[in-house]
């Protein structure tokens, strides 16, 4: 994947939190404050504003700008951890003019422990963790790790949603669902819907 065509993973990405930015917001209304979707629909359109405007020349350069597009104007708890994810993912990819598979799973990898170091969820405690730390043990085989075997884009799209959908059920421990406590339970978690629609389109285009 070069970068024109990283470039255009980032304008599919706006796109689909375009069309779901209500659906977000109303995941976030019943346990937060109800403005995750405008939260990311804000922070996609500024990044597809800046793509317009500017060229970079490795997908490293492009992916740590937009991630301080997202960290200096999206407010909240999204903003700076998902522009903490793509300014770390950004760094073992500088310079690079092409990454494979096993480089963009580098690159997810270190930006998955970033996002760990700064907002301190562990899994279970219903946040875009639950859905970012297995999908990144499963790309695992992706970085030619351990005894993992690579798995396809389809499985991970679904192992996405499937921890997506296993936040319902959870007692949310950190973010503003946690101040709700036993009530937050029986809620999808909204950070963790838009990570598996992001997930799902970074998929999609690698398979092209
Ligand atoms: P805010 O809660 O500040 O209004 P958003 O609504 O945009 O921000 O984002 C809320 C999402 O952020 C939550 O659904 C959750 O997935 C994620 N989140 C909140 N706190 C944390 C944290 N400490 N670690 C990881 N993710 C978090
Ligand atoms: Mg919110
Ligand atoms: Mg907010």
């Amino acid at each position: 994947m070069n970068v024109n065509q990283f470039s255009d993973v980032l304008r599919c990405m706006n796109t689909v939190i375009a069309e779901h930015k209500d659906e977000l917001s109303e995941l976030d209304a019943a346990i937060g404050d109800g403005d995750h979707g405008a939260n990311m629909a804000r922070g996609f359109s500024l990044i597809v504003q800046d793509l317009d405007d500017k060229e970079y020349a490795g997908i490293g350069e492009l992916l740590s700008a937009e991630g301080m597009v997202l960290l200096s104007n999206v407010g909240g708890a999204s903003g700076p951890l998902y522009g903490t994810l793509l300014i770390q993912m950004g760094a073992p990819l500088k310079g690079c003019a092409d990454a494979d598979g096993a480089l963009l799973a580098d690159a997810f990898h270190a930006g998955v422990l970033a996002v760990h170091n700064l907002g301190k969820a562990e899994i279970g405690d219903k946040t875009m963790y639950d859905v970012l730390a297995p999908v990144d043990d499963l790309l695992a085989g992706w970085r030619g790790e351990g005894e993992g075997r690579h798995a396809s884009a389809a499985e991970v799209i679904a192992l996405a949603e499937e921890k997506c959908e296993s936040t319902r059920d959870m007692l949310a421990k950190k973010g503003r669902a946690s101040y709700l406590k036993e009530r937050s339970i029986g809620h999808l978690d909204p950070g963790a819907r838009s990570c598996s629609l992001l997930i799902e389109v970074m998929c999609q285009q690698l398979e092209k």
